[in-house]
């Protein structure tokens, strides 16, 4: 856990210290509607413990980057989109458009997407 956490709109968010859509919970992830939706279906996959982006998260613990893909999985299937098809995408670092520092699985679908670098 970063000591910069109690800064962090995410971490705050975990904490429950700001509000949120919540879609989906467990012991080390949590997921929520993101608040400027881009399709249909556009949820957040944050894991509870702050790391800055997902190449941290796949150095630091990899095991929960697969927990974060795997709930990410399971909110496309809540979602009712599983079957249709859905995109899954990190954004990192500046020119990918990053605005929040800590690491977050968008999960987005219920729509043709368009091209992919054109999201957001
Ligand atoms: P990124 O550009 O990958 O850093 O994505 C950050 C995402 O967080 C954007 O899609 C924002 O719309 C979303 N966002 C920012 N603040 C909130 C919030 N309070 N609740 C839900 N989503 C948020
Ligand atoms: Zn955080």
């Amino acid at each position: 856990m970063s000591a910069s956490a109690s800064d962090c709109l995410f971490c705050r968010i975990v904490a429950g210290e700001i509000p949120a859509t919540i879609v989906h919970s467990d012991d080390r992830t949590v997921a929520f509607r993101d608040i400027n939706p881009q399709a249909p279906t556009h949820v957040l996959v944050v894991p509870r413990e702050h790391h800055p982006n997902a190449a941290a998260l796949a150095a630091e613990a990899p095991e929960l980057l697969v927990e974060v893909m795997r709930a990410g999985a399971a909110v496309a299937e809540r979602e009712g989109v599983a079957a249709s098809g859905y995109r899954l995408l990190f954004n990192t670092g500046a020119d990918a458009g990053q605005t929040v520092f800590h690491a977050h699985l968008h999960v987005i679908g219920g729509e043709r997407l368009g091209g992919m670098a054109q999201v957001g």
